[in-house]
């Protein structure tokens, strides 16, 4: 018999009506003779109005409490989905994180998942139930609160509960049929993947694709969770089964590039004339990382003196000012001449295991963009990926650009 785990998110259980059609999601993989735990995500919108109640009650919360307020919108539609269920003569219970339990780490709206047992949601399999299960929070067991785990968490909650209790198959419905090769809202010509693995899911979701939280891909790839992503909207009598996320042995005909990916959400700092010497790197780079700053592309040029040389990296746009602000008090001790900062930058990166065996794949771009009269900031490359940092007007035409030059449009 096959055991299934579906997640569904806010969208897809945005209200009642919508909770119906999940329901009649779940009656059809339970008629063809699966065993079904779902997680669902809260009702659209609703963690958002959450956390802003929290600020607007105090801006210095106390995170645990956050987590308290947050996890509530998952303890809802679990149980409507369950009372939906029951409504139509089908077992199902809800399960809170706690309940289970979902064992987590500490850091309150930021935990991560330690352990999970699945053994009483098993159990009851046997008795024709479903299981329906709160995503995005858990339990410390060390302090008895209940956590979060970071927005878009219930995606790894999925995940990780599919591996927990052994599923064949982990779906995870949402309101687009699938993982595109780039955003269709941006590219028309963006076509459905039917297979991507792990890897570049990873690299996609990594670099701004946002159907799945990065973690969840993670968890994917380490527990080799069979993953399909597709659409709640489609018709529960009759979906279409969506993009598998597998192994790379899986994959028949390897595209050399399979994405492109873009985020606007990008700050450029350079440091000119930073002295050329040990230790430097160190001390632009050890206080940011202090501060809870994640620093993407790093670029240093080595200058034809040798005495001093130019920095320049990225950071997101939510953490500009205060990079500049800790770069700007550090100046006497890291020494350099000038800041200059940018904020309306984008990333654009082209992504494909293929690179792997393949020479001069970034080139191509790098012509096809100069063509344009784009001009590129900074270049990053690793081995299933290269990402160009442009001005963020020129983003869409970048992101068209490379989906064509890499055969990727549809036809
Ligand atoms: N409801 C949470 C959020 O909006 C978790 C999730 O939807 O995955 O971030
Ligand atoms: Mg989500």
């Amino acid at each position: 018999m096959a055991r299934l785990l579906m997640k569904f998110g806010g969208t897809s259980v945005a209200g009642i009506d919508r909770i119906r059609n999940v329901a009649r999601h779940v009656k059809r993989e339970l008629d063809a003779g699966a065993e079904i735990a779902v997680v669902v995500s809260a009702m659209a919108g609703k963690t958002d109005e959450l956390v802003g109640l929290c600020a607007e009650a105090w801006p210095h919360y106390d995170p645990r409490e956050y987590d308290a307020v947050v996890a509530s919108g998952e303890q809802v539609s679990a149980g409507l989905l369950a009372i939906v269920l029951q409504g139509m003569g089908i077992p199902a219970r809800s399960w809170q994180g706690w309940q289970i339990p979902i064992v987590t780490t500490a850091a309150a709206g930021a935990a991560r998942i330690t352990g999970i047992d699945g053994a009483r949601i098993v159990e009851r399999f046997a008795h024709g139930e479903v299981a329906v299960i709160a995503g995005f929070q858990g339990l410390n067991k060390e302090n008895g609160r209940v956590t979060t785990l970071g927005r878009g968490g219930s995606d790894t909650s999925a995940v990780a509960l599919a591996a927990a209790i052994k599923a064949d198959r982990c779906d995870i419905y949402t309101d687009v049929d699938g993982v595109y090769t780039t955003d269709p809202r941006v590219v028309t010509k963006a076509r459905r993947l039917d297979r991507v693995t792990y890897e570049e899911m990873l690299e996609m979701a990594s670099l701004g694709a946002k159907v799945m939280q990065v973690r969840s891909v993670e968890l994917a790839m380490i527990k080799r969770v069979k993953t399909f992503v597709r659409s709640s909207f489609d018709d529960p009598e009759n979906p279409r089964p969506g993009t598998l996320i597998c192994d790379e042995e899986d994959i028949v005909e390897q595209q050399v590039v399979t994405g492109i990916a873009f985020s606007r959400d990008e700050a450029q700092i350079t440091l000119r004339r930073v002295a050329d010497r040990p230790g430097v790197a160190a001390a632009i780079f050890m206080p940011l990382a202090e501060a809870g700053i994640n620093v993407d592309m790093i670029v240093q040029v080595a200058s034809d003196d040798t005495v001093t040389t130019d920095i320049t990296f990225t950071v997101s746009s939510g953490d500009f000012d205060r990079a500049k602000a800790i770069l700007e008090k550090n100046k006497a001790q890291v020494g350099y001449a000038a800041l200059q900062g940018a904020g309306d930058v984008a990333k654009v990166s082209a992504i494909g295991i293929g690179m792997r065996s393949h020479a001069g794949v970034a080139a191509l771009a790098f012509k096809a963009l100069s063509e344009k009269g784009i001009n590129i900031r900074a270049i990053t490359t690793s081995e299933i990926k290269f990402s160009v940092l442009i001005d963020a007007a020129y983003t869409e035409l970048a992101v068209r650009t490379l989906h064509a030059i890499y055969g990727l449009d549809k036809s």
